[in-house]
């Protein structure tokens, strides 16, 4: 979950590690901390709280040095503080480590250095890893490093220093994500991402499970789980890094949701040739599709609410049953799972673990499995047959807006490929589907053009204690999308039901002022909706509608309408979440928050 970044060339250490964290402090930001063999002595630093706690210890007393390693935090065990705070250090101080990740058996592993005589400073367990290393060091790095590796359960990526090697650094993968720049001139950069690497070299390597590298000041090597030294190329990053900055927003929020009609445009772009759906290597042939007797679609938050979304667009275009879970379940679900089941997962970053675990347990049972993900290259990615990519572009405030509606775009290519495949839509539904679907960038454009709507509402909502959200049919999932933005970013509770299960019992929640959204966009279900909300208005609720432009209806019993341009029903989902959007960042905003990076969350969910 957390940022990790180590280096080794020519450059000094300190800047590039700490210039790589600043591009990751969205994935774990609860404290930092560098070490840097600094004249062939292993120096250390940290820091609780943000990055630049660390950069303002670093000020008046800076490490100098060629090789370096450095850490933000997102804490799993122990407390968020200096001393849990990586690079985690042996007993003497000399072999230093970096960890993003889980170590399951790190209870077995401390009572069994415990017994050695080790001592620990914190409640980490990345802690255990240090003393390992020590335990196993005789006059050998590599080797301690490999006897490590080998006691390890669990997640990680690790980037290692040892003073007494002080011209190495040592990095392993397990499950975590790391990939490594590289360039003649500028060295090494390990990074769990690529936005560290960018300003130093385009040319990438992503490392795969297992794999070792050892770095010097002459260059890497690259090891195969069998400890085998492979060759492996390195890819060329097209995106840059201005793409990951706020171009003059004050947040990254609020740029991404500005980001939309182009990441839309792009995301359709991407799907289409000659006019035509093309998803290349992001679907199946006709004749798999027609292998396929049961599709199931998994994720976790926003993802699992695309995906939810994904359900409603498969079955209207293909008249397929599909079944959703929420990732963390579906193991545990005893899930029907055989080599007819298509498993379409969807992650922004394609690290989510609770995803990555799903997908496992599905390919174990022979199932297809097809990924929607944003990041090139993850792991998820990489372990799919088939992978539609979402071309959001870099997406870094934590709460997720471009990622949502280019995985909503994904869905609504697959669902229309599948039926077009198996002959279950005319070209002239495709067409007209893809013309609406062309039409949603200007209409979400001049959606955002006029913004005092929204600040209005967030300064209505901001001291609320609570909120829901309803919908029915696809905007029930809207509804849940709403509430978990607002959540997320402004810590109101909220909740989301169907519009029609209020009154089997939650309705004894709404008094006088309880401020409700009621999304009402479906044209067969308005009515039911409104009626729905009509007993909340005449509860004393104070209600916000969102609807479609013209639907004079929703005026009767909603304090407020937010309109919404026209589309096809099913297309109303990405059209409904700009306002969502743009209300909760401007009541996170009126609270005071963090915008970018809401407390106890991170961007990339790398934990189960
Ligand atoms: N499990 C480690 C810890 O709690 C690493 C967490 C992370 O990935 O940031 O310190």
């Amino acid at each position: 979950m957390c940022g990790i970044v180590g280096y080794c060339g020519r450059l000094n250490a300190q800047d590039v590690v700490l210039n790589g964290l600043e591009k990751l402090e969205y994935r774990g930001y609860d404290s930092a901390g560098i070490s840097v063999l600094d004249n062939n002595i292993l120096k250390t630093k940290k820091r609780a709280g943000r990055l630049e706690n660390l950069e303002d210890a670093l000020k008046d007393d800076p490490f100098t040095g060629n090789i370096g390693i450095g850490h933000t935090r997102w804490a799993t065990h122990g407390i968020p503080n200096e001393i849990n705070a990586h690079p985690h250090l042996n007993s003497d101080g000399t072999i230093s480590v970096i960890h993003n990740g889980i170590i399951e058996n790190y209870g077995e592993l401390k009572d069994e250095l415990l017994s050695k005589g080790y001592t620990f400073k914190s409640e980490t367990d990345t802690e255990v890893i240090a003393h390992l290393l020590d335990f196993y060091y005789k006059d050998n790095f590599f080797d301690a490093v490999t006897n490590t590796v080998k006691r390890l359960k669990g997640a990680y990526a690790l980037v290692m220093l040892c003073q007494k090697e002080p011209d190495t650094l040592i990095a392993v993968r397990h499950e975590s994500p790391l990939i490594m720049g590289v360039s003649k001139e500028n060295g090494c950069i390990l990074a769990s991402d690529i936005p560290s690497v960018l300003e130093y070299t385009r040319d990438v390597i992503y490392l795969d499970n297992d794999e070792m590298v050892v770095a010097n000041l002459d260059g890497y090597k690259i090891y195969d789980k069998d400890l085998k030294e492979i060759n492996k190329k390195s890819e060329k990053v097209e995106w840059d890094l201005e793409a990951a900055s706020k171009e003059g927003f004050d947040h990254f929020m609020i740029k991404e949701i500005f980001d939309q009609p182009k990441a839309i445009e792009d995301a359709i772009k991407n799907k289409m040739k000659d006019d035509e759906i093309n998803l290349e290597l992001g679907s199946f042939t006709k004749e798999e599709l027609e292998n396929i007797n049961r599709i199931y679609v998994v994720a976790c938050g926003t993802a699992y609410h695309a995906g939810q979304v994904g359900k409603f667009a498969i079955e209207h275009f293909t008249k397929i049953p599909v079944m959703t879970d929420i990732a963390s379940e579906f193991r545990y679900n005893s899930p029907f799972i055989d080599d007819k089941t298509l498993l379409i997962l969807v992650s922004q970053s394609g690290e989510t673990a609770d995803t990555l675990a799903a997908l496992r347990e599905g390919k174990k049972h022979g199932a297809k499995v097809l990924s929607v993900t944003n990041v090139v290259g993850s792991s998820i990615a990489r372990e799919s047959d088939k992978t539609l990519y979402c071309y959001a572009g870099p997406e870094i405030s934590v709460a997720s807006t471009k990622a949502y509606t280019t995985q909503l775009i994904a869905l609504y290519f697959l669902a229309l490929d599948f039926a077009k495949k198996l002959g279950k839509i005319s070209d002239d539904e495709v067409k007209n589907v893809i013309n609406e679907l062309k039409a949603l960038p200007e209409k979400i454009a001049s959606m955002l053009k006029d913004l005092t709507p929204y600040q209005e509402i967030a300064n209505e909502i901001k001291e609320a204690k609570s909120i829901f959200y309803l919908g029915r049919g696809v905007d029930f999932i809207s509804a849940k999308e709403g509430a978990l933005k607002l959540k997320e970013t402004t810590y109101i509770h909220t909740e989301s039901f169907p519009a029609g299960e209020l009154k089997h019992g939650s309705i004894a929640l709404i008094e006088e002022g309880t401020n409700v959204f009621s999304i009402a966009t479906q044209s067969k279900l308005i009515e039911k909706t409104a009626s729905n909300t009509q007993e909340l208005a005449s509860r004393g609720a104070h209600v916000y509608s969102i609807g479609r432009v013209g639907d004079k209806s929703l005026e009767k019993y909603s304090n407020k309408v937010i309109y919404v341009p026209e589309s096809l029903d099913i297309l109303m989902p990405v059209l409904t979440v700009i306002p969502e959007q743009l209300i909760a960042y401007y009541t996170s905003l009126a609270k005071g928050n963090d915008v970018d990076k809401p407390r106890n969350l991170a961007k990339s969910v790398t934990v189960e």
